[in-house]
């Protein structure tokens, strides 16, 4: 089948009256998007079995596919599994795999195996169960006229290891022909509408099966191309060749080829060549030092990080002159840079990174305005200093400087700057 289609239905009182963001049917879109699987419809319904029913006559009416979160549970509020058994027929049988499971699940919890819980081990027999490792409401696929209905617990992190190790798999073997696969190219410098003005007879000549999207985020343009086709050797030749063809266009701006995040490209680049690197955050207060240490085996090349957010710890714990601070400022290229020096010498490291910003209004530093931020890096023959302005609210100012700090130490390391 080529074009399946998939609906997302919620179930939950709480989903209608706000008390719970419906997360799941979010992260499942965005799952079933990366396999090129088109979502139809997401819906909310209440734990109302008309209106469960009626969600349930429409969206199997118009898709391949329905996927259902919510209300397995054994609460009475938890109507979803008899209603299921209702709607496909047949009976509620104890599965002996869940009950085992379930049993074994109550004896770690400590907590006594009422006969309520038992529930939690019935099913529909006209229902495959797709077993719940993280937890006691087992997921349940209904199969019906080329159509299948799968319904999952609410529990989010339940419904996601349900999705992965069965509802995926399922959907690849029944519901997925083709091969679908993506390229990346990681640009940082240039907006989205300038890299598409660069690129637009490249884009304007791509066949239908291949697909470009650009995807924005702090300091970084992600170009992704998802390729659809019968045979997947061809089809990744034919995409690597729309990536070549466009890397080599943006050239000045490619930052990798590999979809990876900044600390990733950071640190690989670092371990390559031997190296270390130290941080001095004034603005940042440590948040570069949680993006690099996110990656396994930072600690090979990530020595550490002074959060100096006071003009007094800059000068003792980094030798930043009082003089320097005095005469330019807390946010300054004099400052950013002996910050810089500093963390490289004090954390004995080979390149020192230094940030220092005014993130929002009501800093002390008033010489500057507001969104300035300074970053320098430096080793032992040279430094380099930046001014940014970002203009959005202080926790996505504070991303933006994480993010183009790392860039500037990694674009430092190529000799790009
Ligand atoms: P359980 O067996 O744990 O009772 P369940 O299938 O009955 O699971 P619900 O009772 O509907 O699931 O919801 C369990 C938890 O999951 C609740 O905290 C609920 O807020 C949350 N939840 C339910 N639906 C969603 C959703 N669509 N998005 C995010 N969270 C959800
Ligand atoms: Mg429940």
């Amino acid at each position: 089948m080529a074009n399946v289609q998939v609906s997302i239905i919620t179930i939950g009182d709480e989903l209608l009256i706000g008390q719970t963001v419906d997360t799941n049917s979010v992260w499942m879109a965005q799952r079933l998007n990366d396999l090129g699987i088109e979502v139809k419809r997401r819906v909310s319904v209440g734990d109302i079995a008309a209106d469960i029913r009626t969600a349930l006559d429409a969206e199997i009416a118009v898709s391949d596919v329905v996927l259902i979160t919510g209300g397995l549970g054994p609460t009475v509020d938890d109507i979803t599994k008899p209603l299921l058994c209702q709607y496909f027929g047949g009976n509620m049988i104890v599965n002996e795999e869940v009950l085992q499971h379930v049993k074994k699940i109550f004896e770690v919890r400590k907590k006594p195996f009422l006969e309520r819980n038992l529930k939690q081990a019935e099913v529909p027999d006209s229902c495959t169960v797709l077993f719940n490792k993280l937890g006691t409401a087992p997921g349940m696929l209904f199969e019906r006229s080329e159509k299948a209905i799968i319904a999952m617990p609410g529990v989010p992190f339940e419904m996601m290891g349900i999705m992965e190790d069965e509802v995926i798999p399922y959907l690849q073997q029944n519901f997925i022909s083709d091969a679908l696969l993506h390229r990346s190219i990681l640009t940082a410098g240039e907006g989205e509408s300038f890299i598409a003005e660069k690129i637009i007879d490249i884009e304007t000549a791509l066949p239908s099966h291949v697909k470009l999207a650009y995807l924005p985020s702090a300091g970084v343009v992600r170009l992704r191309l998802t390729g659809r086709g019968a045979d997947k050797q061809r089809l990744v030749k034919e995409l690597e060749m729309y990536q070549d063809q466009i890397a080599n266009r943006v050239e000045e701006i490619v930052v990798s080829l590999h979809d990876l995040p900044l600390e990733h490209i950071l640190g690989r680049t670092l371990l390559e060549n031997r190296k270390t690197i130290g941080l001095a955050e004034s603005c940042t207060g440590g948040y570069i030092a949680h993006h690099i240490t996110q990656v396994m085996g930072s600690a090979n090349y990530f020595q550490g990080s002074i959060v100096c957010y006071q003009n007094e710890i800059k000068e003792k714990l980094l030798g930043v002159k009082k003089e320097t601070l005095e005469e330019h400022g807390a946010v300054s290229e004099h400052t950013a840079i002996e910050m810089a020096v500093g963390a490289r010498k004090k954390l004995k490291a080979d390149y020192g990174l230094g940030v220092t910003g005014l993130l929002s209004a009501g800093g002390e530093d008033d010489r500057v305005p507001v969104g300035t931020v300074w970053i320098a890096v430096a080793d032992e023959q040279r430094t380099v200093a930046k001014q940014f302005r970002f203009h959005y609210d202080r926790p996505r100012n504070k991303d933006m400087a994480t993010q183009v700090g790392m860039l500037m130490a990694w674009k430092f390391l190529q000799k790009k700057i």
